[in-house]
Formats: C-alpha cells, structure tokens, sequence
C-alpha cells in the first residue's frame, strides 16, 4: 500500500502523509463501531447532546491550529478564521431540535391500545467527506448521527487529511468514547469494499457526481442507506426590480468565496437585460476589488485553489468558453499571483452560451458567467436546463413572484434576495445530479434513524 499525501496549494509541499489502513485494519473499525454502538444508544440522549457540544467547544479551543492547518491543506485564507460560525450553529441547532425530532409519535394511548412510531439508531453510519468546506460537510452528519445513537466511522479526503484527526481528538477530549466516532485514512477501493459488505446502516457522502455514482454501485443490493450530497451548477436570477447593488455584492460573493469551491456556489449569472450592463460594470469592479495570494498574508481575501488540478479544470473551461467566444472581463495581469498553478485569478465571462462547458458543467473555482435575459420565462428555461439543482438565488423585491418562480425550478433550495447560505432549520437537499437525500433540519434526524412501530394491546 502507499501513503496518501496531502499536497499543500500554498507551495506545493507535501504537508502531510498518512498510510491507508489495510482491510483487515479497517473491518476491524467497523466491528468496534458495530460493538459500541448499542451502549452508545442506551445513553440518555441529554448525555450524548452534552459529549457531543463538549467536542465541539473543544474543537473551537483548537482555533488557532484549525485555521492554520485549514490554510495549508486547502488555501482557505486565514482571515475567515475557519468554519466555526457554521459549525456552532448548527450543532447548537440540531442539539435543540433532537429530542422534539427523535420522540416517538403516540397515535393512541387508550385503555385498549398503545401504539406509536418510534426512531431507533440506524447502526454504523460512514462519512465519506470533502475537502472544500472539511469541517461544515462533516459536522452535518457527526453532530446529528451521535445524537440520534448511532456509532460514527469518519473517512475524510485526501487533500484535508488532518480534518478527521482534529475532529476525533475534539470528540475524544470532550468524552466521546474512541469506538463511538473513529476517524479512518482510507483509499477508495477499501472504501467501496466495507459499503459492499453491508458494514453501514447509513453513508453520507458529499463530493463529486462521479464519487457518488461510484458509492451508489459499491452500495447496490446491500440495502444500506444513503445521502448523497453531490456537485451543483448553481444559477443567480437577477429581475428587473432587484436591488443592484446587495445583488452585486452577494452573487460575486457567493461566486468567488473560498475561490468559488463551494457546493452551492454562483455559477451562473442571469440579469434582466434593463440592468445588465450595469451590473456587469459593479460585478467587474468588486472583483478587481478581491485580492488573490497567500492564504497567510492578512490582505488576501482569494487564496489558491485546493490543488493545482482544480485550477487546471477552471483554466480550461475559460479557455474553452473564449475560444467560443465568450468574453474574459478581468485582465489576468490584474491579479500578480496568478500562476498557471493552483493560484488562478478570478474571472468573469460574458458573451456565454449554454454550448460552453462553463455555463454547463461544475466549474467549482473562481469563475463565473453572466447572461442578459429578457422576462422570467427565459430566466427559467436556462436555470433548468442544467444537470444539477442545488440552490437558485432570485432577486426581486417581491415574496410572491420569487416563489412562484421558485415553483418552477428544479432545485434544492430557493434563495430570495441571498445566496451561497445553509440554514440548518432548513434541510440541505438536492436533485437531479445533484443527488439524493437530506441532511440538517428534522428531517436530517429521519435520515439517520429508522421508523420502528410499537402496536401494543392489552387483554
Ligand atoms: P470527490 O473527489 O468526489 O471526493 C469526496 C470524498 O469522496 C473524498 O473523501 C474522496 O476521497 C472520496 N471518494 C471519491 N471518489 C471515491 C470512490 N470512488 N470511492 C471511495 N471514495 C471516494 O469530491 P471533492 O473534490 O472532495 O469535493 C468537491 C465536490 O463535492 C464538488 O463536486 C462539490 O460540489 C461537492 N460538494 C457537494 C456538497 C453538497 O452539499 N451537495 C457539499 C460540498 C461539496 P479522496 O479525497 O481520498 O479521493
């Protein structure tokens, strides 16, 4: 077997190195997550909320090593200090909603009857992760499957190695016992072997359409659950009565964040064509506004992208769409760290088409393609005519149109008047390419536990 290196985007160094575990080594994880996880369940669940938020409060006392290593692994500039805001709100959320959400529904208590639904644990769930947001896309699931009783085996990506380990070591400090949540380096094809077995009630897997076709096979006939948290395309819809200036800022914001690696990140940009050239001019402006270098230099508000590779894809989609004859509004020069490696200045593109890969295809870097567009019809036809649906952003200053408009797309979620946002009130979902299944809100509960019927009756 060989190690699994992590490439680090800020000066190509191989910042870590982790040797797979061999199968024999990674079924015995499963067999100890499977041993543990009945007397996991059997605590009360005010026990398990509390281990849980005792692991978060630990993860943010690690703050400063987090962010660092946060940099190194992935680009993210250190200014944003990490993914706490997120992390917080959502294990504080899903803890308060977890006793309401997991409580049997009583259909009848009578003299006669007691019959109700109840949740159990589903067993072993498998977090199969990303690197671009490593924190947010694991806590999603770890918060709420420990919660609801079910033992944890956490696989993380490649290019954000250390994530797993910080988690565990939080988790482990705050009492989690080791057995209840492990964190595992493995390679795919061990990956795709324990799914095989029947190891897990339950995968969660967030990453690429590919990786997730891939997990689906490797799950057929075994019956195991899974979430499927896949790639997105996700449009902006600018309307005539949309307020130019908040949609400037949080579209190119939500375009070029985290240099455009976000799951439901603006990929496209359509404006009605009364405010067009107008919000092209602002969109140009904020982005001459960004500045791309070092994820360590306080200035830097765009770091390198994860890894060389992912520039290279966003490169050869520009190149592509410019040969077409789409129109590159920033001048690369603008941008002197823009290095034909990881570091990629960020681009607008106009003059697109649906024809062009970069209006098509998940570009997940700092690019984006803005289209003019005469009435909503037309809005809606080309926000559908995608593969994906994860969010779409609409920009008016009207309730009622911004749903019926959202009515007709095919997608996750409807933002009005914001983007490039989870709310964990909200379950995060999707369709098409997109995927299958929900995490956070509620529901993110019933994903992760199964329905168990009690008809008792009295003679
Ligand atoms: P990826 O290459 O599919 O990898 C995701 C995870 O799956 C990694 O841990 C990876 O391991 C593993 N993996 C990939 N293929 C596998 C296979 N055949 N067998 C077993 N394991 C496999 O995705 P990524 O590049 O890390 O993440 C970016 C993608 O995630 C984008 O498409 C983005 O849109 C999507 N995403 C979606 C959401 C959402 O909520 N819908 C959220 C965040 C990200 P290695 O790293 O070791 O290869």
């Amino acid at each position: 077997m060989k190690p699994i290196q992590l490439i680090s985007p800020v000066d190509g160094r191989v910042y870590a190195e982790r040797m797979p575990l061999s199968r024999d080594a990674a079924e015995a994880a499963v067999a100890r997550a499977k041993a543990a996880q009945k007397g996991w369940a059997a605590r009360p669940l005010e026990e398990r909320i509390a281990l849980v938020k005792a692991g978060v409060k630990i993860l943010n006392d690690m703050k400063d090593v987090v962010v660092e290593e946060l940099a190194w692994q992935m680009g993210r500039p250190t200014r944003f200090g990490g993914e706490y805001g997120g992390v917080n709100a959502r294990t504080d959320y899903m803890s308060e909603i977890a006793a309401e959400s997991l409580a049997p529904k009583v259909i009848e208590d009578s003299n006669a009857f007691r019959r109700y639904l109840a949740r159990e644990p589903v067993g072993v769930v498998f977090i199969v992760a990303p690197w671009n947001y490593p924190y947010l896309t694991t806590i999603n699931t770890l918060v709420p499957a420990l919660i609801a009783g079910n033992t944890v085996i956490l696989k993380h990506a490649s290019q954000t190695l250390l994530v797993g380990e910080r988690l565990a070591e939080a988790f482990h400090a705050g009492g989690v016992p080791q057995d209840v949540f492990q964190n595992v380096v493995l390679d795919h094809a061990t990956t795709e072997h324990l799914i095989g077995a029947k190891s897990f009630g339950f995968v969660n897997f967030t990453g690429s359409v590919g990786g997730g076709a891939a997990i689906e096979r490797a799950a057929a006939g075994t019956f195991t659950g899974l979430g499927l948290e896949l790639g997105g395309k996700d449009p902006g819809y600018v309307r005539a009565d949309a307020n130019l200036d908040a949609a400037v800022d949080t579209l190119m914001d939500g375009a070029m964040y985290n240099a455009g690696q976000c799951c439901c990140g603006i990929e496209r940009i359509y404006v009605h064509e009364s405010l067009y050239d107008a919000f092209v001019e602002k969109a140009v402006a904020w982005v001459k506004g960004l500045t791309l270098g070092n994820p360590f230099d306080a200035a830097t508000t765009i770091g390198p992208m994860a890894n060389a590779r992912f520039a290279k894809v966003v490169r050869d989609q520009i190149a592509e769409a410019v040969a077409m004859g789409a129109k590159p509004m920033i001048d690369p020069s603008h941008f002197p760290a823009n290095d034909g490696g990881a570091y990629l200045a960020p681009q607008i593109l106009t003059n697109v088409n649906h024809k062009m890969r970069v209006m098509m295809e998940e570009s997940f870097g700092p690019v984006v393609g803005i289209m003019k567009v005469k009435d909503d019809a037309e809005a809606i036809a080309l926000m559908n005519d995608s593969p994906y649906g994860l969010t779409a952003s609409i920009w008016t200053q009207d309730y009622d149109t911004a749903a019926a408009i959202g009515a007709q797309i095919e997608t996750g979620t409807i933002f009005m008047n914001r983007a490039d946002y989870l709310d964990p009130a909200l379950c995060w979902t999707g369709c098409k390419d997109t995927g299958r299944g929900t995490s956070l809100s509620y529901l993110g509960f019933l994903s992760l536990t199964r329905p168990k019927s009690y008809h008792l009756k009295k003679v």
